[in-house]
């Protein structure tokens, strides 16, 4: 069969991505995610969306090979989401009661992070090579890791989970995961506004941040980029932490590339230039050439690995 659908549920609205084995995506849209204690209204909207589609292109469901999932929460290698703090879900198997419902089966499921990476791996910035470690970088920060060809998922669904990763044990406010010191305090997109924040207070050092009435990521890496003291600073301690922590993930995966993606890469070349750099001083001299690249897929790097769970099977 060579068609399948990939479904990227977020926070605010679920994207869908109808795909061709030979083609590639045929068709994207999305569709508002329904919030509530269990998956159900959520599945059934996508059921509804599904099957519009289908009869709009005269197909049968039984012609479809099958459906990949992404979901905001972590997924154990035998597909157990273990909760979404942002939809409201507790524990579930989503992949089985998503096949009840849509009648649609097989139903793969995948962590959204995790699964991104496998697109940027299938279909993207990782097509050439044979293991990846992607981070993305957006109102938090979330990772994967692909070896030998596959999701690394874990015992708990934590494996990839670099955003969390603990860069500083002095830290005293609280990350949205509940631990104090993870990365995504500071290299998410809010983190990095906060950083900001602190580094603008310190010192009365001119600087054209101080001009803008509200800071973001996007202004600080544009004012680093047009040489602006202070902003280049800031950049520089936040790549810091980013390339020790790509560099502690790398003494474990030791992938072939590192892919960098999320609405803050798009500071492009000059930020994933300065991770590298840092992450070079963090590593063996041996290690230090290892492939870096951007993500490439942006917003459909979810819709494309959800697709590729399906057609790799
Ligand atoms: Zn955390």
């Amino acid at each position: 069969m060579d068609y399948c659908f990939g479904v990227d549920i977020g926070g605010t609205s679920i994207k869908m991505g109808f795909f061709s084995r030979r083609e590639g995506l045929v068709k994207k849209w999305e569709i508002p995610t329904r919030k509530g204690s269990e998956p159900t209204l959520l599945l059934q909207d996508i059921s509804e969306a599904i099957e519009l589609c289908l009869l709009e292109k005269s197909m049968h469901k039984d012609e479809i090979a099958g459906i990949g999932l992404t979901a905001p929460g972590p997924v154990t290698d035998n597909g157990l989401l273990r909760g979404t703090v942002n939809i409201g879900w507790g524990d579930v198997f989503l992949g089985e009661e998503a096949e009840r419902m849509i009648g649609i089966r097989p139903v793969f499921i995948g962590n959204d992070a995790r699964v991104a990476a496998f697109g940027e791996f299938i279909f993207g910035a990782g097509k050439e090579v044979n293991s990846l470690l992607m981070l993305t970088l957006g109102t938090g920060v979330g990772g994967g890791v692909i070896l030998n060809g596959q999701i690394l998922a874990g015992k708990t669904g934590t494996a990839g989970e670099i955003g969390h990763m603990t860069i500083n044990p002095f830290e005293t406010l609280s990350c949205s995961c509940g631990k104090k010191g993870c990365l995504e305090q500071y290299a998410s997109a809010t983190g990095m506004v906060r950083v900001a924040k602190s580094f603008l207070d310190e010192t009365d050092k001119p600087s054209s941040l101080r001009k803008l009435e509200k800071v973001t990521a996007k202004d600080l890496w544009d004012e680093a980029k047009n040489g602006d003291e202070l902003a280049l600073k800031i950049t520089m301690y936040v790549s810091r932490l980013l390339g020790m922590a790509v560099a502690n993930a790398c003494y474990i995966v030791d992938p072939e590339m590192v892919v960098i993606g999320g609405g803050v890469s798009q500071a492009g070349q000059f930020l994933l230039e300065m991770i590298q750099k840092e992450y070079a001083t963090n590593v063996f001299p041996h290690c230090r050439d290892k492939k870096f690249a951007l993500a490439e897929l942006r917003n459909d790097a979810g819709i494309y690995g959800a697709a590729a769970m399906v057609f790799q099977k």
